[in-house]
């Protein structure tokens, strides 16, 4: 774990509360600095003591700072982002059944930095995050395991006890007098010194399994050790994943697949039994973990639309299971279909390339054509075989883009009755231009004459 001087240099056995807002201030980039000062102005003005916490709080000590700001105020979150838009800029998506808000910065950067006081450079300008979490502090509660959470308004302890690891408990307060203390009832700073993951009560996982995911992206991420009696936990509560809807595992696994270290996070997964939890079909194999090292990005040969690389990546991981289990596996994480498609494509079509590259250009094109274009470059990435890879190439690249000149037009001129025949011939012209059977415009009027007759 990289660590910075901020965490090696903290007295965390010390009983005086520690201040971070030097450290704060030093750390954070010069917009986040700025956005914190206005929000921790307006909420004074509320009367509304005001918390940073969260995954910002962890990386900022672990000399990471990120922008993904999470704040939580003791009031009313609806209403100071209403404020906050007023003065600072951007817009405000209010859910208000939870009393929280998304304060969105996107498309006003020019303007937000003028009323922030930042000066405006590019590499600032980049800087801005684009929105930020506003939170009232809540309470949870579970009425039953995997259910989604009743919420109650509270005060900033219990908003930290409804998280889900010590580290993430951390609240940084930033408003008045006591603007950059550390509140950390569950010592949450030493855990971050230590490197370990713990939860904060022995029924966390069983109160949202989905936690048991998070735990492992996590420390797969930061390099932390899993503290021995959440270990236990989550084995113990290992089989209340299957009770959690597919959507809800599809994201957390989406979420695996974008970490760098995912590789790792996967195979730690399948060495605890939690993928077999998800579905006992469901695993990460070691030619999987080949096969998502290869992922890089297509190029525009390619033409893979709406792509994001989490997508290529479940496809590399589902092509490695057999076809059928892939069809199971991507049911049971509802998977959305063009996924699902592309994953079953590859994996059908997998153990077939070698024989397929040996065939005529257009006996390729028959057989390429009905698949997607995700799972034909997760096909190109995943072959070892050099001339399977290449036909790939050509078909994308050449073949799939050959049309003979004459279309239907030319057959109706020709007088030949619309019908089947049409399709016929000029799939069958195409195939003589993508064999080399014919080369020019005169050849090809040549053998249309020969195949109209014949349909006549
Ligand atoms: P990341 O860097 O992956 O975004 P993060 O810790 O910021 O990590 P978020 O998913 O953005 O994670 O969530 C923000 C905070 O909300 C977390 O730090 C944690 O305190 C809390 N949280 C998120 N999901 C859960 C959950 N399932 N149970 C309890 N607390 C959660």
């Amino acid at each position: 774990v990289a660590r910075n001087k901020l965490l090696d240099n903290l007295n965390t056995n010390s009983s005086a509360p520690l201040n971070l807002l030097l450290a704060l201030k030093k750390s954070a980039s010069p917009v986040a600095w700025a956005l914190l000062h206005a929000v921790s102005l307006e909420a004074e003005k509320q009367n509304a003591p005001i918390y940073v916490v969260g995954g910002f709080v962890r990386d900022l000590l672990l000399g990471s700072p990120n922008l993904d700001l999470d704040l939580v105020v003791e009031g009313d979150a609806i209403r100071l982002g209403r404020v906050l838009v007023k003065r600072v800029g951007g817009r405000l998506l209010p859910h208000q059944a939870f009393g929280t808000a998304v304060w969105s910065l996107v498309g006003d950067q020019a303007a937000i930095l003028r009323r922030l006081h930042v000066p405006r450079k590019k590499t600032i300008a980049a800087q801005v995050p684009e929105f930020i979490d506003l939170i009232s502090a809540r309470r949870e509660s579970y009425t039953h395991s995997g259910a989604l959470p009743d919420v109650v308004f509270s005060d900033i302890h219990e908003d930290q006890y409804r998280r889900d690891f010590t580290i993430n408990t951390l609240a940084l307060r930033l408003d008045g007098p006591a603007a950059g203390q550390l509140l950390d009832p569950w010592r949450g700073l030493s855990d971050v010194h230590r490197g370990l993951l713990r939860t904060l009560h022995a029924q966390s996982f069983s109160d949202d399994p989905t936690r048991m995911l998070r735990m492992l992206r996590l420390a797969g991420r930061l390099g932390f050790k899993i503290e021995a009696s959440t270990l236990k936990q989550l084995k113990s509560y290992l089989h209340r994943l299957e009770a959690i809807s597919g959507e809800r595992i599809y994201k957390e696994l989406m979420l695996v697949l974008l970490e760098e270290n995912r590789v790792a996070i996967l195979k730690e997964m399948q060495r605890l039994g939690v993928l077999s939890a998800i579905n006992p079909n469901l695993e990460f194999s070691s030619s999987a973990a080949q096969s998502l090292k290869r992922a890089a990005m297509p190029t525009k040969n390619w033409e893979i639309e709406d792509f994001e690389i989490s997508d290529l990546r479940f496809v590399l991981w589902f092509m490695c299971l057999p076809p059928q289990i892939a069809n199971a596996v991507s049911d049971r994480l509802r998977l959305p279909l063009p996924l699902r498609r592309a994953a079953l494509g590859a994996a059908k079509l997998q153990p077939e390339l070698r024989v397929i590259a040996k065939l005529a250009p257009s006996a390729v094109v028959a057989q390429l054509e009905k698949e997607l274009p995700l799972a034909l470059y997760a096909l190109f990435l995943n072959v070892s075989n050099g001339t399977a890879a290449k036909t790939l190439e050509r078909y994308v690249t050449k073949w799939r883009h050959v049309r003979s000149r004459s279309d239907g037009n030319t057959l109706r001129k020709k007088g030949l009755k619309p019908g089947p025949a049409y399709s016929k011939i000029l799939t069958r012209l195409r195939a003589a231009w993508l064999d080399g059977e014919i080369k020019n415009a005169k050849q090809e009027r040549a053998l249309l004459e020969k195949l109209v007759d014949e349909h006549r």
